[in-house]
């Protein structure tokens, strides 16, 4: 059965009700099927269960992620149907991801090898979103941190020429003094528009659900070098999926033509409109002390590894 836009406003039935519609309609079933002589098939099942997801529950879409309304309403329904393949999201909060995401890599990172989320980032003067993962090897594998539905997938994926990215990374410094596009700058003005999506490259967008603010989980995956052929927009995916692989799309190294300049993937976990970031948010844009900042770096790694550890290279 499919839970359409109407059921989603209307107040979850609870499980005494539930009961005792399931006995009523026993009871009808067995009366109907021992005056015909047939056997019906009923199934209530999807109603008791819902693993988490709050079944009824509107979801509350923040303006960052205002393009993909269709797509996340779409995946919310799959989500919320197919709770049984998902993890449980009610708890998850910027505050406290529950260890909801695991690593999107299968080989060993150290603490040293990836950058955290919050940092300055001067070439656009802006803010760095994700967490990066160096010393990846160029077309390594990327699999979904989380259960989820695929909400964007850049199969035709057309790169900036050098020109084009020189301009965009000329103007965040001289013009809009920013990266338009990120979670605290609007989009510029046609034709620049989102730079920081342009900036990132080739993409997949994952959607996992919501919490009990009825708030998206969302991953991101950014600089890729290709898709995963075999999936597209609206299919499920597991942790075991490879959804893409790291490469450098929309970095200088893409623009140079050289594959081992800027090669990482970048990745990043939201919260209802938020980025995830371990660091206070007084912190936030401003470059930290080493200590301070090899300590960001363990607390990244030790947030993605809580699930499921990284499996040995
Ligand atoms: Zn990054």
């Amino acid at each position: 059965m499919s839970v359409n836009d109407e059921e989603f406003g209307k107040p979850q039935i609870n499980k005494s009700e539930s009961l005792r519609l399931v006995i009523t309609g026993l009871t009808v079933t067995m009366i109907l099927s021992s005056v015909l002589g047939v056997c019906v098939y009923f199934d209530s099942s999807h109603k008791l269960t819902s693993a988490g997801q709050a079944i009824g529950a509107k979801l509350t879409i923040p303006e960052y992620f205002a393009a993909y309304s269709d797509a996340i309403r779409d995946a919310d329904r799959q989500v919320t149907e197919n709770a049984w393949q998902m993890r449980d999201g009610a708890q998850v909060s910027l505050r406290d991801l529950h260890g909801f995401f695991s690593m999107p890599l299968r080989k060993k990172v150290l603490p040293q090898q990836i950058r955290v989320p919050g940092d300055p980032r001067d070439y656009r003067e802006g803010i760095h979103q994700g967490i990066d993962f160096y010393e990846a090897r160029y077309d390594e594998p990327i699999y979904a941190a989380a259960p989820g539905v695929i909400i964007r997938i850049d199969r035709n994926y057309a790169p900036l020429t050098k020109t084009q990215r020189d301009e965009l990374l000329m103007l965040c410094k001289t013009k809009w003094h920013g990266t338009p596009g990120s979670v605290i700058t609007p989009s510029a003005d046609e034709p620049y528009g989102n730079v920081l999506d342009k900036l990132s490259g080739r993409q997949v967008l994952l959607y996992h659900g919501k919490n009990e603010k009825n708030e998206p989980i969302i991953s991101l995956y950014a600089h890729l070098s290709r898709i995963n052929d075999t999936i597209n927009k609206g299919d499920i995916v597991s942790t075991d999926c490879i959804i893409g692989y790291v490469g450098n799309s929309g970095t200088s190294g893409e623009v140079a033509g050289n594959m081992q300049l800027e090669n990482h993937l970048h990745m990043e976990l939201f919260v209802g409109g938020m980025y995830w970031t371990p660091k206070q948010e007084m912190e936030i844009g401003k470059r930290q002390a080493p200590e301070r900042y090899s300590t960001l770096q363990a607390e990244v790694l030790n947030e993605l590894c809580r699930f499921i550890p990284p499996q040995p290279q």
